[in-house]
C-alpha cells in the first residue's frame, strides 16, 4: 500500500483505516494535481467527524471509506476519460468491509438460531410467522361470521378409503397425509385428582388443543391465490421439519396431518388444563394439536368458513376415535402459562373469539381455568393488553373462587396463591423428573426410524390409522 509523502509528515496522522482508503483511492489518480486535490479533499471531510466516530471500531471503517469514496467519486465524476481508474467498486469495498459483514452475518445467525430454539421448546405459533412476506392480510369472513352447529354430531366415523395421499373419512373430511411424519410415542404423567400418585400413560390422546398459525398471509382473494397456495406450502413444509402441531387447515378447509395422532408434537409448550379426574401439565404429550392457518388477533376473525367446516369434522373424527371428551377440547390461549412468572395466557391464541359453537363444542370461556384456581397463577397488565381490555369471563370466575376459598379458610389470597404455587411447583417437579427419565430411556432405546413423507412405503401409512388396540 503506498502512502503519500505529505500524509507521513503531516503532524498528525488521519486514522489508520483512512490512511489505507486514501492510499488505495489515490493511487487510482494519475494527475498529480487532481490526486493533491483529492487527499485534501478527503483530510477537510476527514476533519469533521467527531473523535467519538474514531473511537468505534465498526462505525469508523464505514464512515472513512465513505468518506474517501465521496472525494475520489466527485474526482472521478469531473475529469476526462483515463485520468482516474476506477476501483472494482464492489469488490474493494467488500473487501475493506469484511469485518462488517461479518458481524452483521453472525448477528443474524445468532438471531435466527435463537428464534428456531425458542420455537422448538415453548411451542410454536408464533415462530411459524414469517415465511413468505406478503402484504396487507385480508380479513375473509366477519367477527359474528361462525353460526351455531346445524346438525348433531355423528355418532360414528369410519375410514372410507386412504392412499399414500390422501385418507376420507365418512363425515367427509379428507386429510392429506403428504406431509406425515412419525416423531416419538406419546407417554405422559397423568396427575388424578384425587391426590393418588402420579401415574404413567401412553396411548390414545386425551384431549385437542387448537391453535392458530400466527403466519404469514396473503390477502383472501382471487388475484392470490398462488400466493396463498405458494405460503401454505412453504408453511406445511417448515412446520413438518420442527415436528409442530398433529393437523393444520388451511384457508380453503383442506386438513393436513404432520404429526402421526399416536405420537408427540410440538404445540401446547408450557401448560396446564384439567378434566373431571386430573391435572394435565404440559399438553404436548398428551393432547393433540390443530392449528388453524391463520392470525388469529383480538375482535377480528381471519378464519374462513371452510376452516370452521374442516374444523367441525375433524373434531368429530378425533372425538369418536379417541373417545375425547367435550370439557378436553380447548384452545392454545386457555392453556399456556408462563411458570417462572405465574402467569396465564402465554401463548394467547384463541384466547378470544373461539368457534366453539359451532365446532359443536362447550365454551371453554365460562370455565374458571385450572392453572389459576389449582395452582394460583395469575394474570397481568400485559395479557389484559393483548386481548383488548378484557379478559374470558373464566379468569373472573377463578378471581372469585380464590377469593372464597381463601375468606372461607381464614386466610388471604396471596397466602393461598403462595401455598397452590408449590403445588404446582410439586406436580412440574414429579413432571420434569419424569420427561427427564423417559428421554434417557429414548436415548438409550434404538434409534427411531423417520418417515420420509414423499418416499414412505404404503404400510406406513396403514400404521397410522389402525385402531388404538393395536398400538
Ligand atoms: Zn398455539
Amino acid at each position: 500500500m503506498r502512502h503519500s509523502n505529505q500524509a507521513e509528515r503531516a503532524p498528525e496522522l488521519p486514522h489508520k483505516r483512512l490512511q489505507t482508503s486514501l492510499g488505495y483511492l489515490s493511487s487510482r489518480v494519475t494527475d498529480p494535481v487532481r490526486k493533491l486535490w483529492f487527499i485534501k479533499k478527503t483530510l477537510e471531510r476527514y476533519g469533521t467527524h467527531s473523535e467519538l466516530v474514531r473511537r468505534l471500531p465498526v462505525v469508523r471503517s464505514i464512515v472513512f471509506h465513505y468518506v474517501a469514496l465521496e472525494s475520489f467519486g466527485s474526482l472521478a465524476w469531473r475529469s476526462e476519460p483515463g485520468v482516474v481508474s476506477f476501483p472494482r467498486a464492489p469488490l474493494f469495498l467488500l473487501f475493506h468491509m469484511r469485518h462488517v459483514l461479518l458481524v452483521v452475518t453472525v448477528a443474524a445467525l445468532a438471531l435466527s438460531t435463537y428464534w428456531l430454539l425458542g420455537a422448538a421448546r415453548t411451542g410454536a405459533d408464533w415462530a411459524a410467522a414469517r415465511l413468505i412476506p406478503l402484504p396487507n392480510i385480508s380479513a375473509p369472513v366477519s367477527v359474528d361470521f361462525h353460526p351455531n352447529r346445524s346438525s348433531n354430531p355423528p355418532t360414528s366415523v369410519w375410514l372410507v378409503t386412504q392412499n399414500t395421499e390422501e385418507e376420507l373419512w365418512s363425515n367427509g373430511l379428507r386429510v392429506d397425509t403428504q406431509f406425515a411424519i412419525d416423531t416419538h410415542r406419546r407417554r405422559y404423567l397423568h396427575f388424578p385428582k384425587d391426590g393418588s400418585a402420579p401415574t404413567e400413560r401412553s396411548g390414545p390422546p386425551v384431549g385437542i388443543v387448537y391453535h392458530a398459525s400466527q403466519s404469514d398471509m396473503a390477502p383472501f382473494s382471487r388475484e392470490f391465490s398462488t400466493d396463498i397456495l405458494e405460503t401454505t406450502h412453504a408453511l406445511l413444509g417448515w412446520l413438518q421439519r420442527r415436528e409442530i402441531y398433529h393437523y393444520m387447515i388451511d384457508r380453503f378447509g383442506r386438513v393436513y396431518r404432520i404429526v402421526d395422532d399416536d405420537d408427540v408434537a410440538v404445540h401446547a409448550g408450557t401448560s396446564i388444563w384439567e378434566d373431571e379426574e386430573s391435572y394435565y401439565l404440559n399438553l404436548n404429550d398428551s393432547f393433540i394439536g390443530v392449528a388453524f392457518e391463520s392470525r388469529w388477533d383480538t375482535g377480528k376473525d381471519l378464519i374462513t368458513p371452510a376452516q370452521v367446516q374442516a374444523a367441525m369434522n375433524l373434531t368429530d373424527v378425533l372425538r369418536l376415535r379417541y373417545s375425547i371428551s367435550d370439557i378436553n377440547c380447548v384452545p392454545h390461549g386457555l392453556v399456556s402459562v408462563n411458570a417462572t412468572k405465574r402467569l396465564i395466557g402465554y401463548h394467547a391464541d384463541w384466547a378470544q373469539g373461539f368457534p366453539f359453537n359451532a365446532l359443536g363444542l362447550s365454551d371453554k370461556y365460562a370455565l374458571p381455568p385450572a392453572s389459576m384456581t389449582a395452582f394460583g397463577f395469575g394474570y397481568d397488565e400485559d395479557l389484559v393488553g393483548r386481548l383488548g381490555g378484557e379478559l374470558w369471563p373464566g379468569v373472573e370466575r377463578a378471581e372469585t373462587l380464590l377469593r372464597e376459598r381463601a375468606e372461607s379458610e381464614g386466610s388471604d389470597v396471596q397466602r393461598l396463591r403462595s401455598r397452590l404455587g408449590e403445588r404446582y411447583d410439586e406436580m412440574n417437579g414429579q413432571w420434569r423428573t419424569f420427561a427427564h427419565r423417559r428421554s434417557n430411556q429414548k436415548l438409550r432405546a434404538l434409534p427411531e426410524v423417520k418417515v420420509n413423507p414423499v418416499t414412505s412405503p404404503v404400510e406406513e401409512r396403514v400404521n397410522q390409522t389402525l385402531p388404538s388396540s393395536q398400538r
